[in-house]
């Protein structure tokens, strides 16, 4: 029951236990082994509860075995390998302060764009390169509309207190988002959805965006 004992990777492994975590929380327990294993997940997670390094140690993970990932190069789009989406901006910079932490030295690059705050450097930033981008909803429909982002080759997708997101109205931005990850080949993307609750239509999120997953409720 150590992080130790999960095959992450080395380097990740070594930031884990620079961050001080020794003991997996319940829901970094369950879900990290489904994810590694592949199958898509649903997770009943609160705030507090270790979700953001429940989603970010199998991200990380998975890319760093697949670095060689070969991305169009030349224009000014940029091809993520993974897509965290979360409500806000305090969200997602903190998910991105935490991904930046978990990353370091692995080779692995995060960026987070959230609205609210100017286009321009976060442009800049996405220029430099992108293997992880943390986003709110709102915020990333504009990149993808100034064709700054592909989500062509993304194979990770984390829904961070989607319930949150769809409080906020973020459904149709959310459903634009993943559509854009619906290109052949099938079956490359994986996705993980993280909700406080479960009313009808997170589960009709899960049902529209997850394959074959597996329910996790701790
Ligand atoms: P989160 O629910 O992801 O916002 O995490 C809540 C807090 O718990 C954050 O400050 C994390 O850095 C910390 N944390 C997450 N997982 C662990 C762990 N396995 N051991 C110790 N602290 C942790």
């Amino acid at each position: 029951n150590t992080f130790a004992e999960i095959d992450l990777g080395e380097a990740l492994n070594l930031n884990i236990r620079r961050c001080k975590y020794v003991k997996p929380t319940p829901v970094q327990r369950h879900a990290i082994p489904i994810s590694i294993g592949g199958r898509d997940l649903m997770a009943c997670a609160q705030t507090g509860s270790g979700k953001t390094a429940a989603f970010c140690f199998p991200i990380i993970s998975g890319i760093m075995r697949e670095q060689y990932v070969q991305r169009p190069r030349g224009s000014r789009t940029v091809y993520p390998l993974a897509l965290i989406l979360a409500p806000t901006r305090e969200l997602s910079s903190q998910i991105h302060v935490e991904a930046k932490k978990f990353s370091y030295q692995t080779g692995v690059k995060v960026v987070v764009a959230y609205g609210g705050a100017p286009i321009n450097q976060q442009l800049r930033e996405l220029e430099r390169g992108v293997d992880i981008l943390v986003a709110t909803p709102g915020r990333l429909v504009d990149l993808l509309e100034r064709a700054r982002v592909s989500l062509q080759m993304i194979r990770y997708l984390a829904l961070d207190e989607a319930d949150r997101m769809l409080d906020m109205g973020f459904e149709p931005q959310i459903r634009k988002i993943v559509q854009q990850m619906d290109m052949p080949p099938p079956g490359m993307r994986q996705t993980m959805l993280f909700s406080a609750t479960f009313p009808k239509e997170i589960q009709r999120l899960a049902s529209d965006f997850l394959a074959n997953y597996i329910f996790l409720a701790v």
